[in-house]
């Protein structure tokens, strides 16, 4: 694998860096007050193709590569992983997921509008009753003439409140994985309600909501591959939304990384910085290789991506690994922070309080395990 970026990779990495330094970072922290984003930020991504790298550019995205949507997504992570998560589910779990299953109508229907930001899309897997366990949901989808009546709830759905598309998967069939169907939901439809979730410990500037649907009517051309293909369609897109939760973990990691080394710099205590003690640079230390170690490991699923090669389980590494390091990370910044890591006015309690999800959605780290463990012993554990 080269390591050295490519100059679009460069370009694409310094634009969105620029991006985060005036867009994101002097907002953040009344953007985690007030519970919310400012939801013009959704039109300023697209309008710097933020949103559509990796989709063809005849569907309105912007080209590019796996590794340069990493680095943007570590860029945005540094800044407020509540934006980053926007670009992860709209473009990563849905946008990815119609470029790869959708017909050329729904490809040329959604991708221009989900791109540019015109429209915002939501990933809804996750039910009050299965969470881990996604492969038992009940939300149902029944057919009616030649369309489809679809009845459930979803929870912790990720831009719900304000998506114009949730990416929904229903039962269609039988119990299990094989009885599933994706369909591409438009949420203003007639039965589809959705209600905040606040009170959050962090990302509390992402819009979490719960979706209702109650006899949802969609056209069969709202399916998105065949029926019964639906938990293929949510697995292949959680495996690269896992690396891209992982790019989001190396960008919290090194922002805490650098908020610490500026802050042991110039805090003094026993008439020096705090830099000059040694156990102050051990927690530097420790942060630093977390950051490098995290990075590489999500370089390389993106490269494995890129090359048409198997992933997946390089992808729950990536992710188990980036998760915990971002946690560790925030815990050693705040801790080099002293009492001021405590409160509000310094951004490390937001880090921690914002990594401490990464290690819970798109597969808790247990479940990370017991992929990586399945894989390595070709016995399944869970
Ligand atoms: P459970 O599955 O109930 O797990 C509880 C505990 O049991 C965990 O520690 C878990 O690791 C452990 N456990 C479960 N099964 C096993 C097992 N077999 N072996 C060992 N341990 C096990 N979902 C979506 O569909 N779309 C979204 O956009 C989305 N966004 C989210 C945003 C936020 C802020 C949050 C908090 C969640 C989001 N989720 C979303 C849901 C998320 O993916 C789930 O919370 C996650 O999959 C875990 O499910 P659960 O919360 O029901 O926990």
């Amino acid at each position: 694998m080269n390591l050295e970026l490519s100059e679009e990779q460069a370009a694409v990495r310094n634009l969105a860096a620029v991006f985060t330094d005036r867009e994101i970072v002097p907002f953040a922290r009344e953007w985690d007050l007030a519970e919310s984003v400012d939801p013009a930020i959704v039109g300023r991504l697209g309008k710097l193709g933020l949103l559509g790298l990796t989709i063809p550019e005849e569907y309105g995205g912007s080209g590019g590569d796996h590794l340069a949507y990493c680095l943007v997504l570590e860029e945005l992570g540094r800044g407020d992983s509540a934006v980053r998560g926007i670009v992860s589910v709209s473009l990563g779990l849905v946008g990815k997921s119609v470029n790869a299953y959708g017909t050329e109508e729904q490809k040329q229907h959604w991708l221009p509008r989900l791109t540019s930001g015109e429209a915002l899309g939501c990933f809804g897997l996750t039910e009050p009753g299965t969470g881990s366990d996604a492969a038992n949901l009940t939300t149902r989808a029944v057919r009616d003439g030649g369309d489809w009546l679809i009845s459930g709830s979803k929870t912790f759905i990720t831009n719900g409140t304000h998506a114009d598309v949730a990416l929904l998967f229903a039962r269609t069939g039988g119990p299990g994985h094989r009885g599933i169907t994706a369909f591409l939901v438009e949420t203003g439809l007639p039965g589809f309600g959705r209600r905040t979730i606040h009170g959050k410990l962090g990302l509390r500037g992402q819009a979490t909501a719960e979706l209702t649907l109650d006899a949802v009517r969609v056209p069969d051309s709202a399916r998105l591959g065949d029926e019964g293909q639906g938990f293929k369609v949510a697995m292949s897109a959680l495996a690269k939304g896992r690396m891209s939760v992982a790019a989001g973990c190396v960008g919290i990691a090194r922002a805490c990384l650098e908020a610490a080394v500026k802050y042991a710099g110039e805090r003094e205590q026993f008439g020096r910085p705090i830099a000059g003690h040694q156990l102050v640079q051990d927690l530097l230390a420790d942060i630093a290789v977390d950051v490098e170690a995290a990075r590489l490991l999500t370089w390389k699923v993106a490269d494995l991506v890129d090359r048409g090669l198997p992933f997946a389980t390089e992808s729950s590494v990536a992710k188990l690994f980036a998760s915990e390091a971002a946690v560790r990370a925030a815990n050693n910044a705040l801790q080099v922070f002293g009492g001021y890591g405590f409160i509000d006015e310094y951004p490390v309690g937001k880090y921690l309080r914002d990594a401490r999800v990464m290690t819970l959605y798109e597969g808790t780290s247990q479940i990370h395990k017991l992929l990586i463990g399945r894989s390595l012993t070709g016995v399944n554990a869970f």
